[in-house]
């Protein structure tokens, strides 16, 4: 990968690493892995467990896994693997050959299993759900023993050969692990290890009815493949000693294994904006977003769509840290993130969103002048480029009031604005149409007003940017605001109900410079005043190009860190 380097990352896990690399603990290996369940599409919380996992294998030159934890057949399916290989890679990181699925483990899972039994640290319980809920207890009260607990293992092993048979109902029984129901750690009250569910799942069909729990899968997959560190999100610090039990009290018949450890941090929460899968999920289902990659959603293809690169991903990654703490993280700082790549790299061009006709009475007919105009400012190497003039122009529709306040210092009746890399133009006449709309200025233009022309440096308040009419490229351009209106919709009755209406906004009738046909299609632009922009990958067509606006160009997070 390009630029995640060797250098050590600051933060609470890379020093346990640095510490574990110090007493030579694993052999002095680093093995992480990435390991998503396939039922729904990456966000960017995933993006910082992913940059987390590969960025920490590669700084310690380690290695790191994708494993797909595929346990639940009735959600998961493969356009969601697929999708996942396709953003992991598109993030910069690579599994190499170590692709793998806790599918692969089923087998292996359910000998372990019935060494369990043998080792009488697992039993059948035919309690139904709501009795093994009732039979658990609660935080300040202990659980109950299951009547079928003091099963013998021989029964055991029948029964649990029958679940895998298909004797029995989805839910009939269920394997559970015999550990300590009167335990202060509910998951430690003889958690379910297997459950009946006759699910086709994508990998395995119809091989299985019996499906093993992630939490009994996750460390077990993890002990198999040898990973070293399991990075997991805070939720699971209470799973952490059934991970351990699991993991100790296997009997793996021979295989070789090891034992890794399980680190907990804080999961990614942004401001507007819903993380959850199921959320995300029912967003697409329920029609609100245009799928997954909507340009609007916090999926990985989502920001791909909207024109989010891969480093601008990483580097906000890199910004967040990794805490052992929640917090919510204000979606501005994504947007400097990309704000900042493409004021460095993106090329300039003039687009008109809302265009408005202006005419140069006193610009000789049929004339064009290519002038010259810079492709970026930051960037002297990007060169210049050329723009028609003619005496038919666009101007933005908002740069022109009638009857403007004090503060506006663009056109105006009678009055004068530079026009970007152009001449100084002057507001003759407004011509309307029966209902009083403005239809186009009837301007003059100041033929010595050009860069190193005699009035050049006449001052004006005004510049804006333009596009010749004749020369000028239909375009459709689509602004976009927070999904959400509500700063935190996962705290809201219902997150629906704080849908932002005005989240997506089309307009149509935009006009660009010729040279945008030009330039590669995958390229990033900075549209003059209007912010950075890019061509949407589904609906641009030669022949109507539509762009995405991926930020605009007022940084709030800049406002927000100097303050
Ligand atoms: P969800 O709760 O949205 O369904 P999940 O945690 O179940 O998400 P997984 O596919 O299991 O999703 O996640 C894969 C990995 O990504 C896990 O290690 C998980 O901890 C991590 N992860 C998921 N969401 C976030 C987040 N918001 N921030 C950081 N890491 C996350
Ligand atoms: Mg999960």
């Amino acid at each position: 990968m390009d630029n995640a380097e060797s250098v050590l990352p600051v933060n609470f896990i890379q020093n346990i690493i640095t510490q574990d690399l110090k007493a030579s603990k694993n052999n002095g290996k680093v093995h992480t892995r990435f390991p998503p369940e396939p039922n729904g599409y990456l966000h960017i919380g995933h993006a910082k467990s992913i940059c987390l996992n590969f960025g920490l294998a590669l700084a310690n030159k380690g290695i790191c896994n994708l494993r797909f934890d595929d346990t639940n057949p009735s959600k998961e399916e493969v356009e969601f693997v697929d999708s996942i290989m396709e953003d992991v890679r598109w993030l910069g990181f690579d599994w190499e050959d170590r692709l793998y699925y806790a599918s692969d483990y089923f087998e292996q899972l359910y000998q372990y299993a019935v060494n369990l039994i043998k080792a009488g640290k697992a039993y059948v319980c035919s309690l139904t759900a709501d009795e093994i809920r009732e039979y658990r207890g609660t935080l300040t009260e202990p659980g109950r023993e299951s009547p079928y607990r003091s099963r013998t293992m021989e029964e055991n092993l029948d029964l649990f050969e029958r679940m895998r048979g298909g004797e029995f109902a989805d839910g009939h029984c269920v394997l559970r692990a015999k550990i300590d129901m009167a335990s202060p750690n509910l998951n430690m009250r003889d958690p379910v290890l297997y459950r009946i569910l006759r699910e086709t799942h994508h990998r395995t069909g119809d091989d299985w009815c019996i499906y093993p729990m992630y939490d009994y899968a996750h460390p077990l997959s993890d002990a198999l493949e040898n990973i070293t560190h399991s990075i997991c999100t805070l939720e699971f610090a209470d799973h952490r000693p059934l991970y351990d039990w699991c993991i100790e009290n296997v009997d793996y018949s021979g295989e070789a294994w090891s034992r890794p450890q399980q680190i907990e941090f804080a999961r990614l929460n942004l401001t507007y904006t819903v993380m959850s899968k199921r959320k995300l999920r029912e967003l697409v289902e329920k029609g609100f977003v245009d799928g997954w990659d909507d340009p609007r959603m916090p999926t990985i293809s989502g920001l791909r769509r909207r024109g989010y690169t891969p480093a601008s991903i990483r580097d906000f990654c890199d910004r967040i840290g990794v805490a052992r703490r929640d917090s919510t993280v204000d979606i501005a700082l994504l947007e400097h993130c990309i704000r900042e790549e493409l004021n460095a790299n993106a090329t300039r061009v003039m687009t008109v969103l809302q265009p408005l006709k202006v005419i140069l009475e006193n610009y000789p007919e049929g004339q064009v002048e290519w002038l010259e105009t810079e492709n970026n400012p930051e960037n002297e190497a990007a060169g210049k480029r050329k723009m028609p003039f003619s005496r038919e122009l666009y101007i933005e529709r908002e740069d022109f009031m009638e009857d403007p306040p004090k503060k506006f210092f663009r056109l105006r009746p009678g009055g004068e604005m530079r026009l970007k890399s152009a001449y100084i133009i002057k507001c003759e006449q407004v011509i309307k149409n029966d209902a009083g709309e403005i239809t186009e200025l009837i301007c003059s233009y100041d033929p010595d007003s050009r860069s190193g022309g005699p009035t050049s440096g006449r001052k004006v308040k005004g510049t804006a940017h333009w596009v010749s009419a004749a020369h000028a490229l239909d375009v459709e351009v689509r602004l976009y605001g927070n999904l959400f209106s509500s700063e935190n919709p996962d705290e809201e009755e219902s997150y629906e109900r704080v849908l932002n209406p005005d989240s997506l906004e089309i307009l149509t009738e935009a006009k660009a410079e010729p040279a945008l046909a030009e330039l590669p299609a995958a390229s990033k632009y900075q549209f003059l005043r209007q912010g950075y922009f890019c061509q949407d990958s589904k609906l641009s067509r030669p022949e109507k190009m539509v762009f995405n606006r991926i930020v605009s160009l007022r940084d709030t997070w800049a406002k927000v860190s100097r303050a």
